[in-house]
Protein backbone atom coordinates (compact mmCIF):
# COMPACT_ATOMS: atom_id res chain seq x y z
CA UNK A 1 0.00 0.00 0.00
CA UNK A 2 1.78 3.49 -1.03
CA UNK A 3 1.85 5.84 1.32
CA UNK A 4 0.88 3.76 4.47
CA UNK A 5 3.12 3.07 7.15
CA UNK A 6 1.91 0.93 9.94
CA UNK A 7 4.57 1.56 12.11
CA UNK A 8 3.92 5.07 12.04
CA UNK A 9 0.02 5.78 13.58
CA UNK A 10 -0.88 8.86 14.32
CA UNK A 11 1.50 9.74 17.81
CA UNK A 12 1.81 12.24 19.87
CA UNK A 13 4.62 12.26 22.48
CA UNK A 14 3.90 13.60 25.87
CA UNK A 15 6.39 15.17 28.40
CA UNK A 16 5.24 15.21 32.55
CA UNK A 17 5.99 18.71 33.76
CA UNK A 18 6.42 16.72 37.11
CA UNK A 19 9.02 13.64 36.58
CA UNK A 20 9.86 14.20 33.16
CA UNK A 21 8.99 11.09 31.90
CA UNK A 22 7.61 10.63 28.16
CA UNK A 23 4.93 8.90 27.31
CA UNK A 24 3.75 8.17 23.45
CA UNK A 25 0.05 8.36 22.89
CA UNK A 26 -2.69 7.89 19.91
CA UNK A 27 -5.14 9.24 21.95
CA UNK A 28 -4.71 12.78 24.04
CA UNK A 29 -3.38 12.20 27.47
CA UNK A 30 -4.79 14.28 30.30
CA UNK A 31 -2.16 13.36 32.91
CA UNK A 32 1.24 11.31 33.75
CA UNK A 33 0.73 7.82 33.90
CA UNK A 34 3.51 8.00 36.72
CA UNK A 35 2.73 10.56 38.93
CA UNK A 36 -0.59 11.67 37.85
CA UNK A 37 1.01 15.35 37.14
CA UNK A 38 0.07 16.90 34.17
CA UNK A 39 1.91 16.46 30.70
CA UNK A 40 2.64 18.76 28.03
CA UNK A 41 2.02 17.57 24.35
CA UNK A 42 5.74 17.79 22.27
CA UNK A 43 6.32 18.15 18.67
CA UNK A 44 5.63 14.76 17.13
CA UNK A 45 9.07 13.71 16.77
CA UNK A 46 10.13 11.94 12.98
CA UNK A 47 12.74 9.88 12.54
ZN1 LIG B 1 5.10 12.22 35.91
Amino acid sequence: MPGSDPYHPTESYYECVSCNERTVSTEHLGACPSCGEAVRNLAVARE
